[in-house]
């Protein structure tokens, strides 16, 4: 039979990676160095190269995180992030008035 390839795009692989990162940054401490996009991962070692790891405190992390991000955006001409904004963005993940609760769906089951 046919064996079916996962697809996942570099797109999809981004902001999923970007979610983790941004999520562990904003309450621990912790890096990962595996990366699958090779392109990615030789242009981001430049980055680093250029911007070290600063992880003084839970909130210098969050904010050279969201530098790097930035970086990266600027060279694939995406928005800039306000980096005061980014614990609004990634910090608590409380939601109010349960807007973040999962809602009923008859079709799923
Ligand atoms: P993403 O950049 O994935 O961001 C997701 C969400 O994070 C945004 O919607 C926004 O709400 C928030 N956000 C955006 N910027 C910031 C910030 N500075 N601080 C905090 N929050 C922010 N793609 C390539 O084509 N070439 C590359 O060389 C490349 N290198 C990459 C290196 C790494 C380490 C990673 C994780 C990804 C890389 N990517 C690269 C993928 C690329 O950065 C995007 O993830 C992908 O293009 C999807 O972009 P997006 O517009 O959905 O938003």
């Amino acid at each position: 039979g046919k064996i079916s390839t996962p697809l996942l795009t570099k797109e999809e692989l981004g902001r999923s990676t970007w979610t983790l990162l941004h999520t562990v940054a904003a309450q621990m401490a912790i890096l990962s160095r595996l990366y699958p996009c090779k392109e990615c991962a030789d242009h981001f070692k430049d980055v680093l190269k250029a911007n070290p790891v600063q992880v003084g405190s839970q909130a210098e992390l969050s904010q050279w995180l969201c530098h790097v991000h930035n970086v990266v955006n600027r060279s694939l001409g995406k928005r800039i992030f306000p980096c005061q904004r980014v614990n609004a963005r990634w910090g608590k993940l409380d939601c109010a008035d349960h807007s973040c609760d999962l809602q009923a769906n008859s079709n799923l089951n």
